[in-house]
């Protein structure tokens, strides 16, 4: 008994249906940048400049969608909620989050925040200094966000004003 042979050839036949598996099975899926245009934030939903690059919507895999929010100096969301919380995650600038019980922090780069579920809250840049953030907000039936009342420029400068900075 020679069972060199059958065993190499046992071994060739699984490499191959592996090589072919895994060329036939399918992979990851790149969506270049580009690939969906940008778009200008509502003024039904924002007050100032704000620009929205849509990632990714909420799908079978993932309860939240992914969007880059770019906020010019003083632009701002209006108060709203999410029906299953947000994530933030600040990419560039300086930026605000506040939230119904008068509390407003200030953020920059590498901050993270979690909005939870039916806190009526509000997010932006600063005054002076514009803020990108991607937000992961999550979906529940459907549903991403409840839109309120826009933080006026009068509520805005009083809350900017009294902001918690943690460098300061
Ligand atoms: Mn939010």
């Amino acid at each position: 008994m020679k069972p060199t042979l059958p065993i190499s050839l046992c071994l060739i036949a699984f490499a191959a249906s592996f090589a072919a598996g895994g060329a036939q099975a399918a992979g990851h899926v790149i969506q270049h940048a580009g690939d969906k245009p940008s778009v200008v934030g509502s003024s039904t939903m924002f007050t100032g400049k704000v620009r929205q690059d849509s990632v990714a919507r909420a799908d079978e895999f993932s309860t939240s969608g992914i969007t880059y929010v770019t906020f010019e100096p003083g632009a701002r969301t209006f108060w709203h909620t999410h029906p299953a919380g947000q994530r933030l995650l600040i990419v560039s600038g300086k930026g605000l989050v506040g939230t119904a019980d008068g509390r407003t922090d200030v953020v920059r780069a590498g901050d993270y925040v979690w909005c939870p579920p039916e806190i009526s809250h509000w997010h932006g840049a600063a005054p002076d200094t514009a803020m990108v953030h991607i937000a992961l907000t999550n979906s529940k039936n459907g549903k991403t966000v409840d839109w309120q009342k826009p933080v006026s420029d009068e509520e805005y400068a009083e809350l900017a004003a009294k902001a918690i900075d943690p460098l300061k």
